[in-house]
């Protein structure tokens, strides 16, 4: 990008002498409205870019309607939509529905962490006549967009896509095999834990405790790089992958490249990283957690609501949800559960608009690229003095790569991840901490963290504590979740569609 800049002046010369190329073809992208992840849109548009494709990037939290404008205003070839949290999802399909019904007839490229091909094929496709293609990873891009850009490639090319999501359709049109438990049955086979010969640990204070900000040289040495590779697509484990063959030489450029911009922003504080952890008197009733104003625990502050696993597991194993790992209110026990927010986002803004600004792309997708590592790192951090004041981290001797495999007592599961897959629970987190107010991280209206680079999540103490996947939950579960929750049965099913066994529109 840097180099195109430089040349431009005498590219632009060239093309008045010569009458000049076109470029290969307009693209509209957008990380759809309540998402607010774009280092995989980012990197697909810097390759399209350098493959003479004139990319429009809308950027964050964009509704539909100015990506239609810009595409009709622009006269677009194509429209490229990502996003990561399954509720983009649906937001996906409304884009799809709108093309449709204003006439649109280009291509719409899926592409995001979440996105799937069976979910384009289902969901996306139908709802909109022109190819509906799902794209990979970056590294696909530039295949997928030239065959539709060709007016030579593009018929075989639709075709083929339209085959294989009509199989898709087909596949996911035959009755799931899949035969749940009752709801009734699945808490029968919850794990038993014997409270009765259990003393669950006090924190050192209960309510919220601020740390902000948190120098980052101290959060830096906690940091997992495995992850930092997956999102530039390379594969292997860090350390290792600086001696695998394909790709060990190009992962320690891209390493020397992160550490140099790493510590020039440890250095010159860059970036503002905050932190907020709590602790609240809590105990288990049924499948929520009850969150009480004081020690005195008679008075309910507020309630996570939790899922729990109907699949039939082998025999002898439980049907698990989080609020087994907190004390029943009738076991006598005091229990607590924790929660945290973290960030390493404040201020990105400003440090991406420089690099954008220098036609530095690479460094403008390092920079979320390294805050994203900075606020896991700093969950990490944060989780270990969490344990600290629990009292049982204290004694504990582990090396970064155990803390990297978390092999210590306790779990610290996120909302919108397998355990806890309802991100509506986020609000719930957020009033609790007053995250908004004491650390500035926002919830979009679909539940991100904004700024992107955000953790947050509850905390578990119990030993016997671990992370699952609630999976598949049935249409019992979904009714006695609403009548919990106080929420509307269409609501939840929306947000929990991923997560039905069945068909919510049946
Ligand atoms: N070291 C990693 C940490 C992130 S992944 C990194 O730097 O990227 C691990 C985290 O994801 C856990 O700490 C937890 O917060 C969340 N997580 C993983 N599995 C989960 C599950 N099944 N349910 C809920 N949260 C989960």
């Amino acid at each position: 990008k840097k180099s195109v800049a430089y040349l431009m002046p005498f590219l632009e010369a060239e093309k008045r002498l010569t009458g000049g190329a076109k470029s290969a073809g307009k693209i509209v992208m957008a990380t759809v409205k309540g998402d607010v992840h774009d280092i995989g849109k980012n990197i697909v548009g810097v390759v399209l870019g350098c493959n003479n494709y004139e990319v429009l990037d809308l950027g964050v939290m964009v509704p539909c309607e100015k990506i239609l404008k810009t595409a009709r205003d622009a006269g677009a070839d194509m429209i490229g939509l990502s996003g990561l949290i399954t509720p983009s999802l649906d937001e996906m399909v409304h884009v799809a529905r709108e093309m449709e019904r204003e006439g649109f007839k280009i291509p719409l490229l899926i592409g995001g962490a979440t996105t799937s091909r069976a979910h384009t094929a289902v969901k996306i496709a139908p709802a909109y006549g022109q190819p509906v293609v799902h794209v990979l990873d970056a590294s696909r891009a530039v295949g997928v967009v030239g065959r539709l850009a060709s007016a030579e490639l593009r018929p075989a090319f639709t075709e083929e896509n339209r085959h294989d999501q009509e199989k898709l359709r087909e596949i996911h049109r035959k009755p799931k095999t899949q035969k749940l438990l009752t709801l009734e049955e699945a808490r029968r086979r919850r794990p038993r834990i014997d409270w009765a010969r259990y003393t669950p640990p006090r924190p050192s204070f209960t309510g919220i405790q601020v740390v902000s900000p948190v120098p980052l040289e101290e959060i830096a040495p906690y940091i997992d790089w495995t992850p930092f590779f997956h999102v530039w697509e390379l594969r292997g484990i860090y350390p290792r992958i600086f001696e695998q063959p394909e790709v060990g030489a190009k992962a320690r450029e891209l390493f020397a490249d992160a550490e140099k911009l790493l510590n020039h922003i440890v250095s010159k504080r860059l970036l503002e990283a905050r932190a907020i952890m709590g602790f609240f008197p809590a105990a288990s009733v049924g499948d929520d957690i009850e969150i009480y104003a004081d020690e005195s625990r008679t008075t309910v502050r507020t309630t996570f609501y939790t899922l729990r696993q109907q699949i039939e597991k082998p025999a002898g194993e439980p049907n698990l949800a989080l609020a087994d790992f907190i004390a029943p209110c009738d076991s006598g026990q005091m229990d607590y559960l924790g929660a945290f927010a973290v960030t390493a986002g404040i201020n990105i803004e400003s440090l991406v608009g420089k690099f954008e600004k220098e036609h530095d792309d690479y460094n403008a997708i390092m920079v979320k690229a390294l805050a994203d590592r900075l606020a896991e790192a700093l969950a990490e951090l944060t989780h270990k003095r969490a344990r600290d004041a629990w009292g049982y981290g204290c004694q504990e001797k582990l090396t970064s790569g155990d803390l990297i495999h978390e092999r210590y007592r306790g779990i610290r599961p996120a909302p919108g991840y397998p355990a806890l897959p309802d991100h509506t629970e986020k609000r719930t987190l957020f009033d609790l901490l007053g995250v908004e107010q004491n650390t500035g991280i926002q919830l979009t209206e679909n539940f991100a963290m904004y700024p992107a680079a955000s953790v947050s999540g509850l905390y578990f103490s119990h030993p016997e504590a671990r992370y699952f996947a609630v999976g598949k939950i049935e249409r019992d579960q979904v009714h006695d979740y609403q009548r919990r929750k106080g929420t509307g049965i269409a609501a939840i099913e929306r947000w929990l569609a991923p997560h039905l066994n069945y068909d919510a529109a049946r």
